[in-house]
């Protein structure tokens, strides 16, 4: 494909600072999930080459983590200045193997940038402590030390971002790093990396090693059974970030994992109801529902139930489908066929059991990977839909009477990422937010999403924060200095 600069499109892994190819020379095909064309054959790395990326970015982490904070910010901002410069090109990548229009690529990049802008100062302000002794003749001080060469896995929704989110903090930190990709969506990393070697990151401390699905569990085995690594970082699904949680057991490797959501979306009677349609659009319909905190359970109070459901359809209709890199595309394709099967299985069993399709409900006739925006009406708790992740254009609404039972079913969830509310009155206002059991509350707002904030789920949705002051400590060790003696 053609970018303004070709520099950018790369299709070797990136290990101690060159871009290699796997050791069988073996690649794997990256495809354009809105013509089904192929973009690109990425090298097909496995476990070999994840330990070579590990032991150069163990090789690195000394001298790295030995810079000043300001030396390795430095190159951290430098960083982010190109990630802006290169916005277009990292957006058509992005639109050209993830789908998503190109407005939310190129919203996406600057959003993967802040994170890089935001740790490129907060790692200046990695403070330790002074503790008041508990003997006259001792001091305890505490430092905060990087914890070593961290492992990342990140899918294919945020091809940049989900990036960026953990290796800034990790490298601010002074920690070393090992991404793997999503499969579908290398190419996005690989040009990450090609700016972080023009940004002057020093060899081995940013590596990326790309390889298919069937490669995926050789690599993480590599990443969560070499005792160099000191720290997994995931974002992906919840059957696979618990596999991986299990595999870091054997040596105690520090976990953060973002997995799964089941976000409930939930609108009062008193709610600002244009508000809440707005909210709505852009908590379920953005990246096409494959996001994991897109609304996945929308409660309406029976009061504005009718008159909700209305305007949403109306809105939704208003949705334009396509490419991505065509003007006024709102929703791409989905991300391959095995997700459309999905969606399509979870909107034909909620219809099974007594739903009501207000609007799309199948296939776009674009074909390929295409879903219609759908609004299903009285869904009901024992549909598929209501417990498994849609990850898909797919509305479901639920009717609720009492704020007791909608907190309750909101929260009758294994998951615990992000939950939303549109309501005015301040007293519920706070007893609900009170009341949801996750990590993030929308209150009347639906985009949630922003480096300053820490962003992370409780219960199966995962552990640690990204982003915000508190994103640095996943990547940090506390050590406690006794000194006696004095
Ligand atoms: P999704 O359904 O969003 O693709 P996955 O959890 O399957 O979610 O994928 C997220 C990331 O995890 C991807 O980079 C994928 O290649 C990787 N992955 C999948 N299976 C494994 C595994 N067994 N071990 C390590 N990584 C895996």
């Amino acid at each position: 494909m053609k970018l303004a600069d070709q520099g950018l499109f790369k299709t070797d892994g990136y290990i101690d600072g060159a871009w290699v190819q796997s050791v069988q020379a073996q690649t794997f095909d990256v495809l354009n999930p809105a013509t089904g064309d192929k973009l690109a054959s990425v090298a097909d790395m496995g476990a070999v080459e994840t330990r070579q990326a590990i032991e150069a970015a163990d090789r690195a982490f000394g001298p790295w983590k030995s810079l000043i904070a300001k030396e390795r910010a430095n190159i951290l901002r430098k960083w982010f200045d190109l990630i802006l410069e290169n916005q277009e090109d990292l957006a058509q990548l992005m639109t050209a193997e993830q789908g998503k229009p190109l407005a939310e690529a190129r919203g996406e990049v600057i959003y993967g940038a802040s994170f890089v802008e935001w740790f490129a100062e907060e790692g200046k302000r990695m403070y330790g402590d002074v503790i008041p002794s508990h003997g006259a003749d001792k001091r305890i001080t505490v430092l905060k030390q990087p914890i070593g060469v961290v492992a990342a896995i990140t899918p294919w929704n945020f091809p940049n971002a989900m990036i960026t989110r953990k290796v800034a903090p990790a490298l601010a930190a002074g920690c070393t790093v090992v991404v793997k990709p999503g499969e579908d969506t290398p190419l996005s990393a690989l040009a990450l990396a090609e700016l972080a070697e023009r940004a002057g990151m020093p060899k081995g401390v940013f590596n990326v090693v790309t390889g298919c699905k069937a490669n995926a569990a050789a690599i993480g085995g590599e990443m969560t059974s070499n005792p160099i690594v000191k720290k997994l970082s995931f974002t992906g699904s919840t059957p696979v970030g618990k596999l991986l949680m299990k595999q870091c057991a054997d040596q105690v490797k520090k976990v953060s994992l973002e997995l799964g959501g089941n976000a409930p979306f939930i609108v009062f009677d008193d709610a600002d109801l244009d508000a809440a349609v707005a909210g709505a659009m852009a908590s379920k319909y953005r990246n096409a529902g494959q996001t994991c905190v897109c609304a996945n359970r929308l409660y309406v109070q029976a009061g504005v139930y009718d008159a909700f459901a209305a305007k949403l359809a109306e809105a939704v209709e208003k949705m334009q489908v396509g490419n991505g890199v065509d003007a006024g595309v709102t929703q791409g394709p989905l991300i391959n066929e095995a997700a459309v099967t999905k969606v399509e299985g979870l909107v034909r069993d909620a219809q099974e059991k007594g739903a009501t399709v207000v609007t799309g409900g199948a296939r776009h006739a674009l074909g390929g990977t295409f879903f219609q925006p759908t609004i299903l009406t009285g869904v009901t708790g024992d549909m598929r839909i209501a417990s498994e992740e849609i990850f898909g254009p797919v509305a479901p609404l639920y009717k609720f009477e009492s704020e007791e039972e909608v907190i309750r079913a909101a929260n009758d969830t294994p998951y615990g990422l992000a939950a939303y509310f549109y309501a005015r009155d301040i007293g519920r206002v706070w007893r609900v937010s009170e009341g949801l059991e996750y990590g993030i509350v929308g209150i009347n707002e639906g985009i949630i999403s922003t480096e300053a904030a820490p962003f992370g789920g409780v219960k199966e949705s995962g552990i640690g924060r990204e982003g915000s002051k508190y994103g640095l400590d996943d990547f940090i060790e506390v050590k406690y200095l006794c000194l006696g003696g004095i």
